[in-house]
This record gives C-alpha cells, sequence and structure tokens, in this order.
C-alpha cells in the first residue's frame, strides 16, 4: 500500500469512494459491538467462580489469627489478605491498608481526605488558592474525573516511550507549591500500555517537590497482567525505591484484584509508609468499623497466594492474547503502508493505544458509532476531555468476542482510513 499523502487527487476520490461504500455495507448490517471500556469478558469471569464454593454455612470463617470475620474489627483488613496483596505488588505486607472493593474509591478518598484535612498536618486543600495536578497523557479517564470533580487544575505531561516527562515533572514540581500531587499508571498503563523504565522510577522516587504535602499517586492496577510467558515488562518497586532516596513518605501505590477476580466485587488496598498509615487510619477509623473480611478470607483461600494468583492470571492471558493478536493482524491488514495511524502493541495490560493524524480521531469515533461500533469517547484519555492533536482513540479488546472484535476492528480500520483521506482532500 502506498502512502496515503502520496495518492493523487484522483487517486484519493477513488479511494474516498470505496471506502464510503464499505462502510456502507457494514452499517447496512446494524451491529451493536463495543470496545469502550477494559472489562474482564464473560469467559474471565468464569475463571474466578469457584471463589463461590470455597466459603459455605459449612465453613469456619475464622482467619489465621483466630478473628472472626463474620464481625466488626481489624481495620486494616486480615493479615493472610494483606500477605496476598502485598505479593501482588512486590511490597512488604506491614506498608499495606486493605480497602473495600475499588481502588478508585481509594485514590477518590485520599484527594478528598487531603482536601478536607490536608496531608499530615498540612493545610487542607480546600483552603488553598489554587491546587494542581499533573496529568500524564494520554491516561485514565476516571482519574482525571476525580481530579476534575474537585477543581483542581489539570496540567498535560507529555509520556514518551519509558514514561512521562521527568524534566518537566522534576522541573514543576520544584517550582509550584500548589502542585500537590501526579497520576501514574506506571506498568501497562492505560491506555498506551507502557511500563515505566528503571531511570524514571529512580527520578521519581528522587523527587524534591516544593509542596511536602505532594503524593505520588501510584496506581499499580496491571501489576501482574502480562499477555505473554515469554515478554513480560519489568516494574522497579517504588516504595523502596523512595525509601532508597529518603523520600519514604512520597507516594501512595494502590492496586486491586479487579482483573484478577471480579471487577466491583474484588479487594483494594493501598501500600505507603508508616507515616502516610497512620494519617490516613485515623480517617478511616472515624469512616468505617472495618471493610469486608469475609470477602478478604474468600480470596485468600481462593488464591492461596502469589502462585495461585500467577496461575490465574495466565488463565486470563490465554483469553486475552488471541484477542490483542486478532487487533494488530487487522490493523496491521488494512493500515500498513497508509500512514494513516500508528498504535501500541503492549505486553500487558487492557488497551492498545492508537495514534491518528491530527484532526481524526473524534471523526472516526463518531463515524464507528453510526456503523454500530462503540469505542472510549473522543478526548477521554485527556483531562477536561480536551486531546489537544485530536488523535488519540483508546482499543479496549478483552470484552468482545473474537468474531465481533474482528468486525469492530474492521470498521475501525476503514473508519480511520476515510477520514484521513478524507482530510487529504481538505473536507
Ligand atoms: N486504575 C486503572 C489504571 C484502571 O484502568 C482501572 C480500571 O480500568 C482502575 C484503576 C479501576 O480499578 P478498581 O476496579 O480497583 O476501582
Amino acid at each position: 500500500m502506498k502512502l496515503y499523502s502520496d495518492f493523487s487527487r484522483t487517486e484519493l476520490e477513488a479511494e474516498r469512494d470505496l471506502l464510503s461504500r464499505q462502510l456502507e455495507e457494514w452499517k447496512a448490517k446494524g451491529l451493536k459491538l463495543n470496545m469502550a471500556r477494559g472489562k474482564p469478558c464473560p469467559e474471565q469471569l468464569a475463571l474466578s467462580q469457584t471463589m463461590m464454593d470455597v466459603l459455605s454455612s459449612k465453613v469456619d470463617l475464622s482467619c489465621e489469627d483466630g478473628t472472626d470475620c463474620r464481625n466488626y474489627g481489624v481495620l486494616g483488613g486480615i493479615e493472610e489478605c494483606k500477605r496476598l496483596l502485598a505479593a501482588i505488588i512486590e511490597v512488604d505486607p506491614d506498608k499495606i491498608i486493605i480497602f473495600g472493593n475499588s481502588s478508585l474509591n481509594v485514590m477518590y478518598e485520599c484527594i478528598s481526605r487531603s482536601m478536607t484535612h490536608g496531608v499530615m498536618g498540612s493545610t487542607p486543600w480546600m483552603k488553598l488558592d489554587r491546587v494542581k495536578w499533573l496529568c500524564p497523557v494520554p491516561g485514565y479517564d476516571r482519574h482525571f474525573a476525580i481530579t476534575e470533580y474537585f477543581g483542581i487544575e489539570m496540567i498535560n505531561i507529555p509520556m514518551h516511550a519509558d514514561g512521562p516527562d521527568m524534566d518537566m515533572i522534576e522541573r514543576l514540581v520544584a517550582e509550584d507549591e500548589a502542585i500537590k500531587g501526579i497520576w501514574c499508571v506506571p506498568k501497562y498503563s492505560n491506555p498506551d500500555g507502557i511500563t515505566y523504565s528503571d531511570s524514571v522510577v529512580h527520578r521519581f522516587a528522587k523527587l524534591q517537590p516544593k509542596a511536602k504535602d505532594f503524593r505520588i499517586y501510584w496506581d499499580n492496577a496491571y501489576s501482574v497482567h502480562h499477555l505473554r510467558a515469554d515478554k513480560q515488562d519489568f516494574l522497579l518497586e517504588i516504595l523502596n525505591e523512595c525509601e532508597r532516596a529518603g523520600n519514604p513518605d512520597l507516594v501512595y501505590k494502590f492496586t486491586s484484584t479487579s482483573k484478577i477476580s471480579f471487577p466491583g466485587s474484588g479487594i483494594a488496598a493501598l501500600a505507603c509508609s508508616r507515616a502516610n498509615q497512620a494519617d490516613i487510619m485515623r480517617q478511616m477509623s472515624i469512616q468505617t468499623i472495618g471493610y469486608d473480611k469475609v470477602n478478604q478470607l474468600r480470596h485468600v483461600r481462593f488464591f492461596r497466594d502469589l502462585y495461585g494468583v500467577r496461575a490465574q492470571m495466565y488463565r486470563h492471558a490465554d483469553i486475552l492474547r488471541p484477542k490483542f493478536e486478532l487487533v494488530q493482524r487487522v490493523l496491521h491488514e488494512q493500515l500498513d503502508g497508509t500512514g494513516a495511524a500508528v498504535w501500541t502493541d503492549p505486553h500487558g495490560g487492557y488497551f492498545i493505544s492508537m495514534t491518528t493524524t491530527p484532526g481524526c480521531a473524534a471523526a472516526v469515533i463518531a463515524r464507528c458509532a453510526d456503523c454500530g461500533v462503540t469505542l472510549t469517547q473522543a478526548g477521554a484519555a485527556y483531562p477536561y476531555h480536551r486531546d489537544p492533536d485530536d488523535s488519540n482513540i483508546r482499543i479496549a479488546p478483552s470484552f468482545p468476542s473474537l468474531e465481533e472484535l474482528d468486525q469492530a476492528t474492521r470498521i475501525l480500520a476503514l473508519s480511520v482510513r476515510l477520514e484521513t483521506v478524507l482530510r487529504l482532500l481538505g473536507v
């Protein structure tokens, strides 16, 4: 295939007519396909179905220290569950607090608490004139929704192949006391699938923010979510690096079992320094008498340990890998050589991120919707939904069946091609 930019006007017009016809044919099929959200598919959920059998009315619901999990108590989570979640994100169990069913909820809580009560004795953020936040882009839309909800001013930070632009981050946090945090998805990032390099992690650990209440929100949502056994990314452990750099309180590290067991019915955890834990537990002890220990026990009895989790993640990968491979195959077949788009080929996580020629993404997403394919909203991966180049499209291959995915990816690729041709024709 020749680059579209090398096509003559007559060739472009012929291509436009051909692609329009093909898309009309797809539209006539009346499909209803969804590649919008990174949800596990029913076959993945079935992998954890027998977790429902490990507890029953006949089973002793005491945890290993004898605590009756049916009753109140044990605010920070049962020890065996701390060990399990700690192993998943490679920290000591004594650095972990176990929460409820959603890590996003824990992130929201951290910001909410900082707003009303400050961080370890600092001025509550709501009493400050301005609070700012660094947002590596493209990033996770729900992160940006939280900071936007609290009226926090968001600053875009470009992502590179090895993580966010550290020169910019170091400069901004050193000079501006209003900057209180940064969103990071350091492994198999949402949506780029990037894992931060050792050098990026070291530079994060050594940050010298002007604001003493600055925290790195290290959302390790995809720590064990590899797609392959032979190609896996490695991420340095940030809490360790912060300690070694003399910055032990700099980071809140989040995780959950959402895409290991059941999204929305899993277990979330936060790992941080002892001082941060004490600060957080003060609020937590007012907020709740304790989270769901029965679910904690259920997860521990089902997975047992990190080996159990890893075995389960290989089963997830066996379902997900063919889907990611199919999307890659169709995109290469349809787009190679056209210059219409580039896209990522991650080793893990839940997304493929596509970059179209500038000014095309919103139109492509609208055209796909017209043909029955729902994609994540245009601009969603940017603060305030503003993609400055209008070029990012997030593809979530996990939920549709292989057949649906094949159809949806073809419609996406044809739409990308048509919109690129239309731009070149000056439409
Ligand atoms: N963090 C990231 C980066 C995600 O992609 C997601 C879900 O897609 C979440 C957090 C949500 O996690 P939870 O279900 O624990 O709230």
